[in-house]
């Protein structure tokens, strides 16, 4: 038997998730966000589970690539643009809209073949401060962009820094508005919190990410509560089972020390997995569907489950680490990160199977 971990993709809870995208954005495209191997959840898998979106926003030039020889056809947004010459001819050659954020790539426009032309997105910066043009250069650069040869359409893109959070997006779309009024061109901006929370900011094109596979972008709501579902599950098996007298240590560090006789389950799941390391003792897990807590140091390769109170639960019980009845968020949130971390760290590996 081949060691008992696996990631479970349900692509039906992919398709309702965008069908939630759907439902919150009636009136904009959808790029759905795939970078990042789709958050870890298969690049191919979520494309295809996706094909009802107008489009497919990433990061990765080759995975872009990837989509074209897969035979997609459909719009690409490259959300960081193109980094060299020949990147940029070949988005322009394989219809791939770039996100274009600084002065200097307007200049390497030149570079393209004669009738060669790009589709750009141009990125303002509204006050998130990482990538963009400032508000105040955007005149400048249309009236670059605009009646050049080597430009397509021309799109307006901004991103949020705070949409999930209390302090919104008043600020960053004020300045998005005032820098853009009176410019005749479709916008983009809103990724999965502005989606649920700002639909002033849905503008022609929205760019869901992390709700379209399960899990909430906000701290204190849950994925549940917006009607989303879990789309990765990660499980595994009970490999060994310990008994503990009170003051028996566990793992590296005997970090964990019992505090009353114990029974522990190691669990083939660690690290190397994609588990988070810093998820602290009382961790929450499920074996065979039970809550219980991890206990000790998370290994490379393992980690320890709580099984005191379980008896039944022995070698060859399922543990699932997240997902189907038990939220990423609330595991994540446990270990001091995000959900899309937790995906985005998924180990090659981790076996994956899907599940329709
Ligand atoms: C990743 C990303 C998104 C998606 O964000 P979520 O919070 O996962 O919805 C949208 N826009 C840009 C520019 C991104 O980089």
């Amino acid at each position: 038997m081949p060691r008992p971990i696996r990631a479970t993709i349900d692509v039906s809870a992919l398709r309702h998730n965008l069908a939630i995208v759907r439902r919150s954005a009636p009136d904009a495209r959808t790029y759905a966000v795939i970078k990042a191997n789709a958050y870890g959840h298969g690049l191919l898998r979520a494309a295809r589970a996706f094909d009802s979106s107008e489009g497919f926003a990433i990061l990765e030039f080759d995975n872009a690539v990837r989509l074209r020889d897969a035979g997609i056809g459909k719009p690409v947004l490259l959300l960081e643009g193109f980094f060299d010459v020949q990147e940029m001819r070949t988005a322009a050659a394989l219809g791939f809209a770039c996100a274009l954020h600084d002065a200097e790539q307007v200049a390497m426009l030149d570079e393209l073949a004669a009738g060669q032309r790009l589709d750009l997105c141009i990125k303002l910066n509204t006050g998130m401060n990482r990538l963009g043009i400032p508000a105040s250069g955007l005149s400048a650069v249309l009236e670059a962009l605009q009646d050049h040869p080597h430009v397509g359409s021309l799109t307006l893109m901004t991103h949020f820094a705070c949409a999930d959070e209390e302090r919104g997006v008043a600020e960053q779309w004020h300045r998005f508005c005032e820098a853009t009024r009176g410019v005749a061109l479709s916008c983009t901006a809103a990724n999965s919190a502005a989606i649920l929370r700002h639909p002033q900011t849905h503008g022609s094109w929205v760019r869901p990410g992390i709700m379209l596979y399960g899990a909430s972008p906000f701290a204190d709501v849950t994925a549940e509560a917006l009607g989303l579902r879990p789309a990765m599950t990660l499980a595994s098996e009970i490999i060994g089972v310990q008994a503990l007298e009170a003051g028996d240590a566990v793992g590296y560090g005997a970090s964990f020390v019992a505090p009353r006789p114990m029974r522990i389950g190691i669990v083939a799941c660690g690290y190397a997995d994609g588990y988070p390391r810093h998820a602290p003792s009382g961790t929450a897990v499920l074996v065979e569907g039970e809550r219980t807590g991890i206990v000790g140091r998370v290994s490379m390769d393992m980690l320890c489950v709580d099984l005191t109170h379980l008896p039944a639960a022995g070698r060859g019980s399922t543990v699932i680490l997240w997902g189907q009845g038990l939220p990423a968020d609330e595991v994540a949130a446990a270990a001091g990160t995000i959900s899309y971390e937790l995906f985005c760290a998924l180990a090659n590996r981790v076996p994956v199977v899907e599940r329709e």
